[in-house]
């Protein structure tokens, strides 16, 4: 973008033109000079011989005319030099703003406007040399956890350095663009018969990255994803690909795929990318309109312990009940929720549901509840989180928050104050899927955690005779030592059950207790076992009494119910 600065020091062609025009006033000069020449001749020598050798004086009229002369040439001379000077600093102007609008002023490469162009002339060069374009997408990796982390001066020396090392690798001819924030995009010609020179710049490019970025001391692991899309593939030339925006988005695809793919890889276009892709817009679509009108319901699975079959609480699982695709699945939409940054939210509406079905549950159930990674970035998260509990009336002992063990590896300080800030209020905190992530003895020992939940891929292994029972029975000691009460989740039958029963006192949840439930379904369930509050057990009561009366009453119909039903069914 141009600045104020900027912007004033450029000059339209207009004020070039009408700055050439006034090298009329050369000219004036020059006639000055000619007619000083002419006039100085006759009136020169005169002048000279009546001060030195009494000669006669040259006619008054013709010294004034001959001052005036030189007045003139004096006067047109220095407008011609002003001038001059003037015009040039124009035309360094006009080039600056040219550049500007054409270059990334952090990077120095070229910007989208100017790739176009760029790219138009790259095209038409390979198509009179028989050559093929390929486009490379290049994206930062976790970008805005470089600038969150270390600030935005070394977020810009990233980029800096990293445009540079991309461009110190391509081939001459390619062109370099800055695209966006972190997004880079190069276009090149290529010969078809031999896409692997592509594959050869790319490898290049990764062993330039995979060096660490250093910058006022702070070394910085960075990776990029690369999507490349071409617009020649086995077949020789794609019409479809024939126009560079469309080359352009596909590449952009094919990073996109990349991304999803775990990062740090590159990927070729290929055409069922696009329908993921397409797939993934109404996923998107869906989910926004989903929380606008309700569609996400809190799920409820029970938890039990394994020794007398006691049921102690349920874990909150969230669905989606979506009016296109029926229920769906959380590891589908959770994932994408964070990602559009609508998690809060979505968490928001299932627990308000959650803690109003809840506080009709015995006051010795418990209600757990998933928080996901990016909710834990917000630092107001457990203020936010004890204000619900204060608005539902709900006791913060009876809610326990499960924190996957992915979690610890992204803050480990925000995570351990808000753990903190959530046990001093009685809220219970839980480690979930344990053993799927990389958390260290240390921090097991130093965070404060009341619970570990051992993945059910472990649970599930119980059973076979090759893995068997090594990894839980670990875990299993590992929170004896520690003092940590478990939870084994995916008890899916009886030996596995026997298995965990055999390792201690242990809790445990899976499909052998039974299936996720509705809140409608678990409020029956407990009224069955007398595990209902006791207000709502007794607002039960009352209501099937009510109805119980209703149906033995005789039907009278009563005049409004008369005029009702008449007026219904006109
Ligand atoms: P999780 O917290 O580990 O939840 C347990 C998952 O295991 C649930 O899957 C549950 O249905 C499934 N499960 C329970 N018993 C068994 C069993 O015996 N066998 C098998 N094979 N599976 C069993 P679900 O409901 O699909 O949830 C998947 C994950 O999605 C959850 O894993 C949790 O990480 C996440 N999730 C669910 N609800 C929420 C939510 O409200 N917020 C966030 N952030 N994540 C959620
Ligand atoms: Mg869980
Ligand atoms: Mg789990």
């Amino acid at each position: 973008m141009l600045n104020e600065e900027d912007r004033q020091g450029l000059d339209t062609p207009e004020t070039i033109v009408r700055a050439d025009r006034d090298l009329v006033a050369l000219g004036i000069a020059v006639a000055a000079i000619l007619l000083f020449v002419g006039l100085g001749g006759s009136v020169l020598p005169s002048a000279l011989s009546s001060v030195f050798s009494d000669g006669e004086a040259p006619d008054p009229s013709h010294a004034s005319a001959l001052l005036l002369n030189i007045a003139l040439v004096i006067f047109g001379w220095r407008r011609y030099r002003e001038l001059k000077a003037e015009i040039a600093e124009r035309r360094r102007a006009e080039e600056h703003a040219r550049r500007l609008a054409e270059i990334d002023p952090l990077t120095g490469c070229l910007n989208r406007r100017s790739m176009a162009k760029a790219s138009t002339a790259i095209r038409a060069d390979a198509t009179t040399r028989g050559l093929g374009l390929a486009y490379c997408m290049i994206d930062l990796d976790n970008f805005k956890k470089i600038n969150d982390l270390h600030g935005h001066a070394l977020g810009d020396a990233v980029l800096v350095e990293l445009a540079s090392r991309i461009q110190a690798r391509l081939p001459d001819a390619a062109k370099l663009a800055r695209l966006g924030g972190d997004e880079f995009g190069f276009i090149t010609s290529f010969d078809p018969a031999n896409r692997a020179g592509i594959d050869d710049v790319v490898a290049r490019l990764y062993e330039q990255v995979s060096k660490p970025f250093e910058h006022d001391g702070t070394l910085i692991d960075a990776s990029i994803s690369i999507g490349v899309a071409s617009d020649h593939d086995e077949n020789g030339f794609n019409l479809d690909m024939a126009d560079i925006g469309a080359l352009m988005q596909r590449a952009d695809i094919a990073m996109y795929h990349a991304k999803k793919q775990g990062k740090n890889r590159y990927f070729w276009f290929e055409p069922a990318m696009e329908n993921e892709l397409r797939f993934r817009n109404e996923l998107e679509i869906g989910i926004r309109n989903g929380l606008r009108t309700g569609q996400f319901v809190p799920y409820y699975e029970q938890q039990v312990d394994l020794d007398s079959g006691r049921l102690v609480g349920f874990e909150m699982l969230a669905r989606w009940n979506s009016p296109k695709m029926g229920m769906v699945s959380p590891e589908i939409f959770i994932p994408i929720a964070e990602e559009i940054g609508v998690i809060s939210d979505l968490s928001e509406h299932l627990l308000r549901q959650a803690l109003v079905e809840a506080i009709d549950w015995a006051d010795d159930l418990t209600l757990a509840v998933n928080i996901s990674p990016v909710q834990l970035r917000d630092p107001w998260f457990a203020q936010k989180l004890l204000k619900l509990l204060v608005e539902h009336n709900f006791p913060p002992h009876r809610l326990e928050i499960e924190i996957t063990e992915s979690c610890l590896h992204e803050n480990i300080g925000l995570v351990r104050s808000l753990i903190a800030s959530l046990r001093n209020q009685g809220v219970q905190v839980s480690i979930d899927d344990f053993g799927t992530g990389y958390s260290s003895l240390e921090q097991l020992r130093t965070l404060p955690f009341d619970r570990i939940k051992i993945d059910r891929s472990f649970i599930g292994e119980l059973t076979n005779p090759e893995s068997g029972s090594q990894i839980v029975d670990a875990i299993v000691s590992l929170g004896r030592g520690l003092d940590l009460p478990i939870t084994a989740e995916g008890i899916e039958d009886r030996a596995i059950l026997d298995a965990l029963k055999q390792m201690g006192k242990l809790k445990g949840q899976g499909y052998l207790y039974g299936r996720p439930e509705t809140g409608e379904q678990v409020r029956q369930r407990l009224a069955a076992s007398g595990q209902l509050s006791k207000r709502a057990q007794s607002i039960r009561e009352d209501a099937s009494s009510a109805k119980h009366a209703h149906s033995l009453a005789p039907v009278e119909p009563t005049e409004i119910d008369l005029t009702r039903s008449a007026s219904l069914g006109s």
